[in-house]
């Protein structure tokens, strides 16, 4: 995903950067020393399971609430000596929408606008612009608790950008959408960044985080259990594998014994062996199957993917990984 500092070559700025952020309720370490370092104009997912402290860390860094340790800078301000200052140059929508439900969404625009002391004039030109530009013109003159969930998400967005803020905290913006309306805020995202905003996103899909983050950091226990692009947390974790099938359980029992260096599934009737997926490899699997005059039912190849990363890093918080829907029941992860 482009930044405009890519295009000229030059390092980015850094929008947010924290060191050992640190936060508990009780006796219960919900943030156990967090760093962060997000280059301007880029796009980053916290990524972590229900109850992982994505919010908290939201929470913090946009100054709703203090850190118990730790310091941070967002657009150059330090968080604790001037949070006014972080205010001023961040927008945030969370779980819980800044929306009211009783009034139109142009009066909601209207009232931001007041908050950041826009003229009125100014106000309903920035106001008319943002509701049109999120889709939401003909929907402008209607309560906005009539509107759909992905109505009132784009609602909050624009009266976010009210304030032109340089960095928008996204706190799970697609939870409960529908799949087109998950698409629709993607491209919404993608739009923020081309204008060079810095989207700071957090998110339980892996596939949000894989199509939109520029780097993303994966939230486990308290702690980044893991931080990189895609690419990189994708070769972190050595999910590749080929996938045997059989439906008759002697040829099962023959294969495991002619590879035995398969992990076998005896439920399934499936064996799984570690492989890169090249051709070379696949062939020598085939060709000791053949030598051992076996045919497999079914042969499928397996690369790995952010989801290999995401559950064998949040493995402890996440029972029965074999639970998901596109996985057999194996013990070798
Ligand atoms: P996530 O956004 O990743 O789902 P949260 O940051 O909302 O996680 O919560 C992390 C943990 O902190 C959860 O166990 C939650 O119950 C706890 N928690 C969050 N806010 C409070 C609070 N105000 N008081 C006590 N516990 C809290």
């Amino acid at each position: 995903m482009p930044t405009s500092n890519r295009d000229t070559g030059r390092p980015s700025p850094i929008a947010v950067s924290a060191i050992g952020l640190r936060k508990s309720y009780g006796d219960k370490t919900v943030l156990d020393g967090i760093d962060l370092r997000i280059p301007a104009g880029s796009v980053f997912a916290l990524l972590g399971p229900n109850g992982a402290g994505k919010t908290t860390a939201v929470k913090i860094l946009s100054t709703l609430i203090a850190a118990d340790g730790g310091q941070a800078q967002v657009a150059g301000h330090d968080l604790a000596a001037d949070p006014q200052a972080v205010r001023a140059a961040i927008g945030v929508t969370g779980q819980f929408s800044a929306v009211d439900g009783l009034i139109t969404g142009e009066e909601n625009m209207l009232l931001m606008a007041d908050l950041h002391h826009l003229s009125r004039a100014e106000g309903r030109r920035v106001a008319a612009a943002l509701l049109e530009r999120f889709d939401l013109v003909e929907a402008a003159k209607k309560p906005a608790a009539t509107y759909s969930g992905g109505m009132k998400r784009r609602l909050d967005i624009a009266m976010t950008l009210v304030g032109s803020p340089r960095i928008i905290f996204l706190d799970e913006p697609t939870t409960g959408l529908d799949p087109r309306s998950r698409h629709n805020m993607w491209q919404i995202i993608r739009e923020l960044v081309s204008d060079g905003v810095t989207v700071f996103l957090t998110t339980q899909y892996l596939e949000e985080a894989d199509e939109l983050a520029d780097r993303i950091a994966v939230l486990n226990d308290g702690r980044i259990a893991a931080e990189g692009s895609a690419e990189e947390l994708k070769r972190l974790v050595p999910g590749g594998h080929v996938r045997l099938r059989f439906s008759d359980p002697a040829a099962h029992h023959r294969a495991t014994r002619a590879l035995p260096e398969a992990t076998r599934d005896d439920e399934t009737l499936a064996l799984r062996l570690p492989s890169d997926g090249s051709q070379r490899d696949l062939r020598t699997i085939l060709d000791r199957l053949d030598t051992a005059g076996i045919e497999a039912d079914e042969l499928t190849v397996h690369t790995p993917d952010l989801d290999d990363v995401f559950f064998a890093l949040t493995a402890s918080t996440v029972p029965g990984r074999s639970s998901r829907p596109d996985q057999p029941k194996e013990n070798a992860r």
